[in-house]
């Protein structure tokens, strides 16, 4: 090896190639998982994002609103460009950019700056601040920031500033998520409730779901019922906007209007138990009308649910139209069973999503074998446990909490499974495992448009079920013999 100059560069470590081979064989072993789950002060790619992202998701969701990081700059970046990569569309944020001063001195003197630059250039309607790492460590004080910036008149008294405190070293982004999206309800509907008003509307939680086709998805729902609602928070224009020539910095989401009467609301739906826990909470103690928590409706059990709390709600049946497609996806399930049936999987991700791939691949006698979460709890620990016990399909299913991506390659060296259900993340363990990645989760890096494929309702089993089926067909064409490569399949 030589460098620039053309001169010889000695290696400091001369790793024989048989012991490079020793050892990539070796990490494929009993004896290396054994060691692998051992392991208690490192994590290597873990299957979460960080807190503020979640928490610029939730902003994302509202009109005119422009995510503002109180920390550092690369940090900003970092969400940022997650979201242009996984959507392929601008995600504009703001941050006020601390570095060494701010880290010692606190950051108050950037923050007002940045809010203060931040709403004459890009004049939102709201400002959602949250914070990164750096500022959580030094203890800056969100609360008296943001009361001294409009007493300062850095912002004006009038624009709804919520925040929320998103130390990543605590939490993952679906906490983050949660706790923004309590603060911008709560800053928006103060003073909002009036006694004897119901707006007549459903307020809906998604959740924090990253798919802007599942939005869609909710919203052909409720149409179909003919019920009127409040997506809170509604990123599929922000993250969906059509492509006309006229950039918009501030694309769609839940007008701040009904965001503020939705305390005044007939009922609240909250899906996600898990990434909408705080808000709901919060919710239930504050909303008018009725208020539910529930999974997010992935397969038909968890649709069906979804659909009969509506109707309960509503004292609407089920329109037709809806029963019909609950028929078409029983059909579609059977006559694609055969291929899915029997299969592993190994699948990771965010509670509200593992839940539901459990649900979806127990309905369809396949069987979870594998299932990981980095960010969990017991208590999810016990609800999944409940979904296998439930099932014939899932007594062979274990459950990996808190564990990350590098103990999942131990898994599948030591244990194989047909296919993997995840993010992009998941796609090397997949190439060295040689078996099938669905990209269901978040983010997706390396494929295009799947954020735009709804999973939820009975479009979405009809979505998986496709997906995975024909892929396992595509899996026979390829690798069998010309004597068994037929027509029919
Ligand atoms: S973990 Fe903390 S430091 Fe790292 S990107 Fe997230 S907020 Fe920034």
């Amino acid at each position: 090896m030589s460098n620039l100059l053309g001169l010889e560069v000695k290696k400091i470590v001369e790793t024989p190639p048989e012991e490079v081979e020793r050892v990539k064989n070796w990490i494929n072993t009993e004896e290396y998982k054994e060691k692998n789950f051992a392991r208690q002060a490192l994590v290597i790619t873990p299957a979460h994002a960080c807190q503020p992202l979640g928490a610029e998701l939730a902003a994302h969701g509202f009109e005119g609103t422009l995510p503002f990081v109180h920390g550092s700059q690369g940090c900003t970046s970092y969400f940022r460009s997650t979201f242009n990569r996984h959507y392929r569309e601008p995600a504009p944020a703001a941050s006020s950019a601390m570095s060494e001063d701010g880290a010692v001195f606190g950051g108050q003197n950037n923050l007002h700056e940045g809010l203060e630059n931040a709403v004459a250039l890009y004049k939102p309607k709201m400002i959602a601040v949250f914070t990164s790492c750096m500022p959580e460590v030094i203890g800056d004080d969100l609360t008296a920031f943001i009361r001294n910036a409009k007493q300062k008149g850095c912002v004006p008294n009038e624009l709804p500033t919520p925040y929320a405190n998103t130390p990543s070293f605590s939490g993952c982004h679906i906490h983050g998520y949660d706790s923004m999206l309590v603060s911008i309800l709560q800053t928006l509907t103060e003073g909002k409730q009036i006694e004897g008003r119901c707006t007549g509307k459903l307020n809906l939680l998604p959740g924090c779901d990253f798919n802007t086709g599942n939005y869609r998805e909710y919203k052909r729902i409720l149409k179909e019922f003919g019920i009127p609602y409040t997506l809170l928070a509604d990123i599929s224009e922000t993250f969906d906007s059509p492509l006309d020539g006229n950039y918009r910095i501030y694309p769609g989401g839940t007008k701040l209007d009904d965001a503020a009467d939705s305390i005044n609301g007939k009922a609240t739906i909250a899906l996600g138990t898990y990434s909408t826990a705080k808000t709901y909470g919060w919710i239930k103690d504050t909303y008018s009308g009725k208020h539910v928590s529930m999974p997010v409706p992935f397969g038909i059990a968890k649709t069906d649910a979804f659909l009969m709390k509506i109707s309960e709600l509503f004292g609407k049946p089920v329109p037709e139209s809806l029963k019909a497609e609950r028929g078409r996806a029983v059909d579609l399930m059977t006559d694609a069973h055969q291929y899915i049936h029997g299969k592993k999987f190994a699948v990771y991700g965010d509670p509200d999503y593992l839940l539901g791939y459990v649900s979806f691949l127990l309905e369809m006698g396949a069987v979870p074998y594998h299932i990981l979460c980095s960010k969990g709890t017991k208590k999810l620990e016990k609800e999944i446990q409940a979904l296998l016990d439930a099932s014939m399909y899932g007594k062979e299913g274990r459950i990996y909490i808190n564990k990350d991506l590098w103990h999942m390659h131990s898994l599948l060296m030591t244990d194989p499974v047909d296919a993997m259900i995840g993010d992009t993340h998941g796609k090397f363990l997949a190439r060295t495992a040689k078996i099938p990645l669905f990209r269901f989760g978040f983010p997706v890096f390396d494929r295009v448009n799947l954020h735009r494929v709804p999973l939820i309702g009975y479009q979405g089993v009809l979505n998986m079920l496709s997906t995975i089926c024909n892929k396992f067909i595509d899996i026979t064409d390829d690798t069998c013999d010309n004597e068994h490569f037929e027509m029919m399949r």
